[in-house]
């Protein structure tokens, strides 16, 4: 049993608590952990050390912080084994699927070394006689990041590599559920040759959320989670003059055309369903059979979901491992329950799986439900758990109305053979990233990543240029100079020191 702490101005933190919370173990429910929470005075001396360590990081030329990001990822890919067994071990999904997200959040760790090309700036010359004008990109200042209990590794990696590699420094706040990975992520980054105090982590609920949403000295505030607490996150830091973004939950439709390749698109629907026991902010929930394709469709689906093989993560063999927690799992099962009660057809029904072995743990067999409705409560809502909703439509224009009525615009994929149905999905979806034969469209790093409609608040989606531009923020200069001239000579090549 560990105690969790906190990482501020350079040192693991673990002084006694007011309040702590419980860490399980979801293939076990064992009790594994005791995560001291956060109150308002240890979240303010989080960002006082960020805040007296801003001046000398934001000055340190761009090259450098790059480096102290190169040697960060050759950390994390040595560290990898650790880091996934960390995830599986308090979020539950399988290893295998643990390292795939720490690979993509490495990804963002390779962008952001490439920040000196980033931060160039524009410049234009001769823009009156003897007048030139130059616009840089200087860091806000100390950024906070509140982050969901879904991807622990790889939705702090899609924020701090590049608000660091700006110039910023960073306190982040991770989710409750599974609180070790962030502090192992910041005594990397200090192993990498960051300086005291650049990045913290602060353990902890509301109550250290709302202490960085209201910290005068905080500047900008990235958020990833469920829509209502995205919401509340986004308006009050904004009240408060912050910059804001907050990336927000999700109804991920995936389209089958009857020219579809079935068996293609049936692999896609298990992988983007079920992956991480569809505890995805990009997982599909709902397939749309379009056209008659249904029936086709579901006799080649059910054999698949009903053959799924649920196990603890850390089980090679298994393909999906436990819900988040106990309370997680009994909310996924009472939408399979309303689903029912709504009169929708539950074809492969997952509930009450026992595993040897593993008789506390909380799992949940995949679900499949057929003929699911607009008006119903599992359509409607996002479920965050193996359950698959299959609506059936007429027409590519149904199906397409459908994905656009829906109040949340996350990702949308289309399955198809037909060029132009595809174009026409592409550009008619009212969603922030299209997958084309693609079930799960998260941007590589050098785009970036961000929803459409509820599925976020701000305007700035995160990594990528996005991402340069909400940590920064622009000065424009213009210039006039007297003629002068340069004395003294250097004969050594010049290095950075
Ligand atoms: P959550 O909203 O419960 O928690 C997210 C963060 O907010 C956590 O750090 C939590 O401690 C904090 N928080 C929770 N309640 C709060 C409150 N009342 N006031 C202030 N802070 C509060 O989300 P979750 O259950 O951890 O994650 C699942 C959700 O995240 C899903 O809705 C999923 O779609 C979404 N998500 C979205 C994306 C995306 O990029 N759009 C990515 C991953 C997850």
């Amino acid at each position: 049993m560990r105690t969790i702490g906190h990482f501020i101005g350079g040192a693991a933190s673990a002084a006694p608590a007011a309040r702590t919370a419980a860490t399980f173990n979801p293939a076990t429910g064992e009790q594994i952990g005791t995560l001291l929470l956060a109150d308002t005075a240890l979240v303010d001396s989080a960002v006082a050390a960020a805040a007296r360590a801003f001046p000398a990081w934001a000055a340190m030329p761009a090259p450098a912080r790059a480096r102290v990001m190169f040697r960060f990822k050759d950390l994390l890919e040595r560290h990898i084994d650790e880091l996934a067994a960390i995830i599986t071990r308090e979020h539950g999904k399988t290893f295998e699927d643990a390292k795939g997200e720490l690979a993509r959040g490495i990804e963002v760790v390779e962008f952001a070394c490439g920040i000196p090309h980033l931060l160039k700036g524009e410049y234009s010359d001769q823009v009156g006689r003897g007048i030139d004008t130059f616009s840089m990109r200087h860091p806000v200042g100390v950024c906070a990041g509140i982050t969901p209990f879904n991807f622990p590794a790889m939705v702090p990696l899609w924020m701090f590599p590049v608000a660091l590699a700006c110039g910023n420094t960073f306190v982040l706040k991770p989710s409750e559920k599974d609180p070790s990975c962030g502090v192992r992520l910041a005594e990397l980054l200090a192993e990498a040759g960051l300086p005291a105090g650049v990045f913290n982590v602060v353990n902890g609920d509301k109550e250290a959320v709302d202490a960085l949403l209201v910290h005068p000295d905080v500047a900008a505030v990235s958020f990833v989670g469920s829509t209502a607490v995205g919401e509340y996150v986004y308006r009050t830091a904004t009240a408060h003059g912050k910059r804001a973004q907050a990336l927000c939950g999700a109804k991920n439709h995936l389209v089958v055309m009857p020219d579809a390749d079935l068996d293609k698109t049936v692999d896609a629907l298990m992988g983007a369903g079920y992956g991480s026991a569809g505890e995805r902010c990009m997982a599909v929930s709902v397939a749309v059979a379009v056209g008659g394709v249904g029936d086709a469709l579901m006799e080649k689906l059910v054999p698949r979901v009903q053959a799924l093989k649920v196990g603890p993560g850390i089980d090679p063999d298994s393909e999906m491992g436990p819900l988040v927690t106990k309370e997680h799992l009994a909310k996924v099962t009472s939408y399979v329950e309303a689903g029912l009660a709504e009169g929708a057809d539950l074809v492969v029904d997952g509930r009450g799986l026992k595993l040897q072995g593993h008789e506390n743990g909380y799992f949940l067999g995949g679900c499949l439900f057929d003929n699911v409705t607009p008006d119903m409560k599992i359509y409607k809502e996002e479920i965050f758990g193996p359950v698959l909703s299959v609506v059936r439509t007429d027409t590519f224009d149904e199906a397409l109305n459908l994905v656009n009525t829906h109040e949340y615009g996350n990702g949308a994929a289309i399955f198809t053979n037909d060029g132009g149905t595809a174009r026409a999905f592409d550009y008619g979806v009212v969603a922030g990233m299209v997958g084309i034969n693609v079930p799960i469209p998260v941007p590589i790093a050098y785009h970036s990543f961000g929803g459409w409609k509820r599925s976020i608040f701000g305007d700035r989606n995160v990594y990528g240029l996005e991402g340069v531009g909400f940590y920064t923020r622009v000065k424009t200069t213009t210039a006039r100079w007297p003629s002068g001239v340069r004395s003294g000579a250097e004969f050594v090549m010049p290095v950075l020191r």
